[in-house]
C-alpha cells in the first residue's frame, strides 16, 4: 500500500513490477518531441499513455489534470509538474488545475481562506512566473470547494464506492476522519469531471503524478470503468516521475526545510543551499581523480539534470568528467551554484510580474 499523504520514498522498480505501471521508455520514441524529463528518464512509468500520444499525434482534444495541495511553500522539485504542463499547453491540451483546498483542510488543518492565500501568492504565481500561459482560453484553475461541478460529481460517484475499498487502498481506519476519508472522491471527481458533456465530453485525460499519488489514481480507473455506461468516461492516462532528492540526501520536503531548496528563496539563498548539497564526491581529492565521482548519488547532478541544464551534451561531459575524475565536486559545484543563481534571479523577477495575474485567475 502507498500512503499519498506521507512522504516516504518509493521504491520505483517495484512499483512497476506489483501495480502494473509501464515503462515510459517503451513509448518515448512515438512521441515527436517528448519532454526533457520523458527524454532523461524522470519520467518513468505510465499507464495507458498510448491514448495520450495519439491525441498528440492527431491534434485531437485532450485533458491534462494536476492538482495542487496548499499545503505550505513549492520547492524546486515541484517545478516538474509545471515543466510538464508548458509542455502540454504547447501541445493545445485543455489544462484543469484543481486546488485541493478541501483536502488541505480534513488532512492539514489548514482553512479555507488560508489554503486559497497559500494557493494564489506560493502556487498559482510560481506557475505563471515559471512559464505557464495564464491567458491560454484552454486552461481552467479552480477551488474545489468552490466548484459543483467536481463537488457535485464527486457525490454522486461516491454512491459506488464503499468503506472496506477504501480501507484497502488507502488504509483508513476507524478513527481516520471522514472528511479525510471523502476527499479522494473529490480528487477523482478532478480526474473525471473534464469529460463531462458541460466540458466537451469523453477524451483522453492525463495526470501526471509523483507516484505516492498512484491509489488516487487507481481508484479514478476503477470508477471510471464502474460508471462507464452512465457517463461513457474513458479511463484516465497517467505518467509518474521520479521524485527529486532533498539537499541532505533523502526525499525533498517543504516540511523539512533543510531538504528543500523552495522557489521563493532569493537568488543567493539558493546557491547557498545548492553549495551546502550532498555529493556523489569521494572522501578526498586524490582518491576522487583516482576512482571519479559518483553522479547517480550526486545532488548537484541530480540538478543539473532535472532542472538547470537544457543541453544533453553538456551533461553528458559533466556526467562523463565526473566519473573519470578529471572534475572535482568544489568546481562542479560552483559552476552549477552559479546556475542556480541566474535561474533564481530571472524567477524573482518574473513573479513580481506574476504576482497581479494570479489573484484574478482562480475561475471560482
Ligand atoms: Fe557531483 Fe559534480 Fe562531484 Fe560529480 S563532480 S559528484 S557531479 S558535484
Amino acid at each position: 500500500m502507498i500512503d499519498p499523504w506521507s512522504s516516504a520514498i518509493v521504491n520505483y522498480e517495484k512499483l512497476i513490477e506489483e501495480f502494473g505501471i509501464k515503462p515510459f521508455q517503451d513509448l518515448l520514441s512515438d512521441l515527436e518531441d517528448p519532454h526533457i524529463l520523458m527524454r532523461r528518464g524522470i519520467v518513468f512509468g505510465h499507464r495507458d499513455y498510448g491514448r495520450i500520444v495519439k491525441a498528440i499525434r492527431e491534434k485531437t482534444d485532450f485533458a491534462v489534470v494536476t492538482g495542487m495541495m496548499p499545503s505550505g511553500k513549492m520547492h524546486i522539485g515541484h517545478k516538474m509538474i509545471v515543466d510538464q504542463l508548458i509542455w502540454y499547453q504547447e501541445k493545445g491540451a485543455e489544462i484543469y488545475i484543481p486546488i485541493a483546498d478541501m483536502e488541505s483542510y480534513s488532512a492539514r488543518g489548514i482553512d479555507f481562506p488560508e489554503a486559497r492565500r497559500i494557493a494564489i501568492e506560493e502556487y498559482i504565481t510560481n506557475y505563471i512566473a515559471l512559464g505557464l500561459d495564464p491567458d491560454d482560453k484552454n486552461l481552467h484553475i479552480y477551488l474545489t470547494s468552490r466548484n459543483k461541478t467536481v463537488t457535485d460529481l464527486a457525490y454522486k460517484l461516491a454512491k459506488r464506492v464503499n468503506m472496506n475499498e477504501m480501507k484497502a487502498i488507502y488504509g483508513f481506519s476507524g478513527s481516520t476522519n471522514i472528511a479525510h476519508i471523502y476527499t479522494p472522491m473529490i480528487q477523482v471527481a478532478d480526474i473525471l469531471h473534464p469529460q463531462l458533456e458541460e466540458c466537451g465530453g469523453p477524451k483522453p485525460t492525463v495526470v501526471p503524478v509523483g507516484p505516492d499519488q498512484d491509489p488516487h489514481i487507481r481508484l479514478t480507473r476503477d470508477i471510471a470503468d464502474r460508471f462507464h455506461s452512465q457517463f461513457k468516461f474513458i479511463s484516465p492516462s497517467s505518467t509518474y516521475h521520479r521524485f527529486i532528492t532533498g539537499l541532505t540526501g533523502g526525499k525533498m520536503s517543504s516540511s523539512k526545510p533543510k531538504t528543500a531548496i523552495f522557489l521563493s528563496d532569493t537568488p543567493d539563498v539558493a546557491l547557498k543551499k545548492l553549495k551546502s548539497a550532498k555529493t556523489g564526491g569521494r572522501e578526498s581529492l586524490e582518491e576522487q581523480k583516482k576512482m571519479g565521482g559518483v553522479p547517480e548519488d550526486c545532488v548537484v547532478y541530480e540538478m543539473l539534470l532535472y532542472h538547470l541544464l537544457q543541453s544533453d551534451s553538456q551533461l553528458k561531459e559533466i556526467h562523463q568528467q565526473c566519473r573519470e575524475g578529471s572534475i572535482m565536486c568544489g568546481e562542479c559545484k560552483a559552476r552549477a551554484a552559479e546556475m542556480i543563481r541566474a535561474f533564481f534571479k530571472d524567477l524573482e523577477k518574473k513573479r513580481e510580474k506574476a504576482r497581479d495575474k494570479a489573484e484574478t485567475i482562480l475561475e471560482a
